[in-house]
Parts: C-alpha cells; structure tokens; sequence
C-alpha cells in the first residue's frame, strides 16, 4: 500500500511538472527587453540590409507556450506589431514577429477576405496544405525597402494556428490575395524571403 502512495506521489509530481511546463512563461530576457524597449509604440523594423539583422531574419522561429499567449508581454507584442504594420510612413499587409527581433511563431495578415478588412493575429502558424493552383503577383516587404519582385504562390492554402483567446488549434482554408500574405508571413517564420522565390530572371 505505501508502494503504491509513493508511486502515486510521483506519477501526480510528473502530471504537475509536465502542466508546469506547458504553462509557463519561455519569453527570454532578451526578448522581454525587446517588446518593453517601444511600450505601445511602433517597434524597429528589421532590415535586410543591416548586417546585424540579418541573421534574425534567417532564423527559424520558436513556437508560444500557452501562458505565453496569455501573458501582458505578449499582448504588448501583438499590440506594438500592429502599430508597425499601419505605420503611415511605411504601411503593409502584414508583418511577421522577426521583423520586430522577436523570433516567435507569430504573424499579422489582414484579412481583405473578410468584411472591413480586419489585422489578425496567427500564434505558432504553419501551412499546412498548398494547392497546385498557382497563381504570380507583385510581392514587396517590409524589411526589404525599395524593391518589389513577381512570385508564383498557390492560390489556396491552409494555415493551422492556434486561437489566442481559446488556446485551442485552429485550421483556416483561404484563398487569393489573403492567400498570398499568409505564404509571405509563414516564410519569415521559417527564414525565408520572398526574395528567395523571384523568378530567375528578376
Ligand atoms: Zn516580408
């Protein structure tokens, strides 16, 4: 009987330490200094050209725990992302977390597939399913003034992502131009440009 008190404890200290671990903050020091450095400001764009940026923009990004995406820091991020992206001086469609220096698994896309469209945030987003129809546009980035290129994406994607507010997973199909930004937003996650993608002859 105290055999089995004991493995209990210690199946019960496992359960509580794998929860732990799940909920709890993995925001680093550096990263925290980051998002607290423009307190509800437009944050640093990250620059191609800037040799220090560089490597950021080449990095493959880190998924959110779940107490991260229920954290002030984290709304802090999304809020300061967004004042980014509508920055008048330089606006865009959409921004993903490493071109503010935070390598995370999070994009902004507007939606103009939906009514007044709205910026949305995607937390720890992957495409999940590309359709072999494809389709080339104009592509700029925020982090790549001054230059813009042709690239072909698919038409349709699925984005899996998880609900910020229901911390639950989520699975998105769309399509067109929304779709073109989604493709845009999840390469950065991974460290890729649209640069990468222009046509051989651009
Ligand atoms: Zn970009």
């Amino acid at each position: 009987m105290k055999k089995l008190k004991k493995l209990f404890c210690i199946c019960l200290t496992f359960v509580f330490a794998a929860s732990c671990t799940k909920s709890s903050l993995s925001f680093t020091d550096a990263e925290i200094e980051i998002i607290n450095r423009y307190p509800q400001q437009k944050m640093r764009l990250l620059i191609y050209d800037n040799k220090n940026d560089l490597p950021v923009l080449r990095q493959q990004t880190k998924e959110f725990s779940d107490a991260d995406l229920q954290s002030d820091i984290f709304q802090n991020l999304k809020n300061q992302m967004l004042l980014t992206v509508l920055d008048t001086a330089n606006t865009g469609v959409g921004i993903a977390a490493p071109q503010v220096g935070i390598s995370r698994r999070l994009i902004a896309v507007q939606r103009f597939d939906k009514p007044d469209e709205p910026f949305e945030f995607y937390a720890n987003a992957y495409i999940v399913y590309f359709s072999d129809d494809k389709r080339t546009g104009i592509e700029g980035c925020l982090s790549i003034p001054g230059r813009r290129g042709n690239v072909e994406r698919s038409e349709t994607v699925a984005v899996k992502y998880i609900d910020t507010e229901t911390l639950k997973p989520h699975t998105d199909t769309v399509s067109g131009f929304t779709a073109v930004i989604f493709q845009h937003e999840v390469d950065h996650l991974d460290g890729i440009l649209y640069i990468d993608k222009l046509r051989p002859d651009e």
